[in-house]
């Protein structure tokens, strides 16, 4: 049976997720971590197995291997021929990648020279393209970007008030981020509510430890919290969100620091919930905390304020609004965070239905069946969104290739 797996390649990290094609079956799934260092580790979950190993990866291509050979050994695949198709996650994409592609070696230049927007990620991405394209020759290999989905939005909404050869001579614009989330769970959205994407107005808020907000208006992305880089947009983990840049340079001079990438460190690795709180960068202790500690309250409230602002500005933006969509970590799985903020938005006419709220982890309405806004929970699913991208493309090569006119080779001479 035909496979797909889909790839999330960080800088010492790849992740994996491996589908049957037909039925969308999820038959592995794991993490190689600590790529590059030492005492690496290998767990890989299948039906209701699970292996766990520590191993030396000593880079991509060995994490790679690993990972097919233990495919086999595991039984979960007999044949490295099964797997047809390989989609990648890849940060950046630019102004140039409007949609996943099929990669061939103009895309993998294509994507290097993109590195300058995301100098990490886009190298991690490539050494997990490398090293599949290495092992599987055959397998059709895609890239699919964060950045392709919000390439719809209008100019006037991805332009910065900034000179504007800025953006004209060097691409400095918004690009957004967690695009093949966002496109994921409105799809959801549109389904649940048994409407046409194209007739909607929706806000996807996806709360993670990396949080954005997106408005969608008839299936196509139209704004989006995240901007030149994923750090503005709402309070997230350790990321600051908006900020008045000239904090920069007058937090160099106080702290004496000697250059911007310093302080520019802190506002991504420092701020946000960790940086208010002072406890921790994840929800669950905040929330934890906060009846008792003054700042772990006031974290909770800058989030779900900034949330709040958002959908209030998207709305406004759109014209309108059909519902508001809440996923990753927090979006599924912290029913308190969704109440306050579906509390703040009530005046739109969104109305709680806690019991559905109490929920966690499904999708579901989370307001009432009068409410005027419907509000959704909906867990993502980025892997299964590469991958659908990994078959489309498939799909198309094969039509291709029937409809190719079929050369007669001359043997005249
Ligand atoms: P990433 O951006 O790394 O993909 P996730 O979408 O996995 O992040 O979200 C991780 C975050 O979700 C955690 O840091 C935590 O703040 C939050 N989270 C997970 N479970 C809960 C929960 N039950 N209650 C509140 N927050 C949660």
């Amino acid at each position: 049976m035909a496979k797909i797996i889909a790839i999330n390649a960080g800088s010492s990290s790849l992740k994996f997720k491996l589908f049957e094609m037909e039925g969308e079956k999820v038959l592995a799934q794991g993490l190689f971590d600590r790529i590059g260092i030492s005492n690496g580790t290998i767990k890989i979950k299948y039906g209701e197995k699970e292996y766990r190993k520590e191993a030396e990866l000593k880079d991509h291509a060995v994490a790679v291997k690993r990972l097919l050979q233990l495919l086999l050994k595991l039984g979960i695949v007999q044949d490295f021929a099964e797997i047809v198709g390989v989609g990648h996650r890849v940060v950046a994409g630019g102004e140039y990648f409007k949609k996943s592609v099929a990669v061939n070696s103009r895309i993998i230049r294509r994507i290097n020279e993109l590195t300058e927007y995301a100098p990490i990620h886009n190298p991690a991405n490539l050494m997990g393209i490398e090293a599949f394209r290495k092992i599987l020759p055959n397998a059709v290999s895609v890239a699919v970007f964060d950045t392709s989905f919000h390439q719809t939005m209008p100019k006037e909404n991805y332009v910065y008030s900034v000179p504007y050869e800025w953006y004209h001579k060097y691409g400095a614009r918004r690009y957004g981020a967690h695009g093949t989330s966002h496109r994921y769970v409105v799809q959801v959205a549109a389904h649940m509510m048994e409407k046409p994407l194209k007739q909607l107005k929706l806000i996807s808020c996806h709360l993670g430890a990396g949080a954005s907000l997106c408005a969608v208006k008839n299936g196509k992305s139209f704004d989006t919290s995240m901007g030149f880089t994923p750090l503005t947009g709402i309070t997230m983990a350790t990321r600051s969100g908006d900020v008045d840049v000239s904090l920069i340079s007058f937090m160099m001079q106080k702290l004496d620091m000697h250059s911007m990438p310093e302080v520019i460190y802190d506002l991504n690795k420092k701020s946000g919930l960790l940086g208010i709180s002072g406890i921790s960068s994840d929800m669950r202790d905040i929330e934890a905390k906060c009846k008792t500690d003054e700042r772990a309250q006031l974290a909770i409230d800058i989030f779900v304020k900034d949330v709040v602002k958002y959908v209030g500005a998207y709305m406004a933006e759109m014209g309108g609004l059909d519902g508001i969509i809440f996923t990753a970590g927090i979006g599924e799985n912290s029913g308190y965070i969704r109440e306050k903020i579906m509390k703040r938005l009530e005046f739109l006419g969104i109305e709680v239905d806690e019991k559905a709220n109490a929920k966690r982890g499904v999708a579901e309405f989370i307001s009432t069946p009068t409410s005027r806004v419907a509000a959704l929970m909906i867990p993502t699913n980025e892997e299964l969104m590469i991958a659908r991208d990994v078959k489309t493309i498939i799909e198309a090569k094969i039509e291709k290739e029937k409809l190719a006119p079929v050369v007669i080779k001359s043997h005249s001479n």
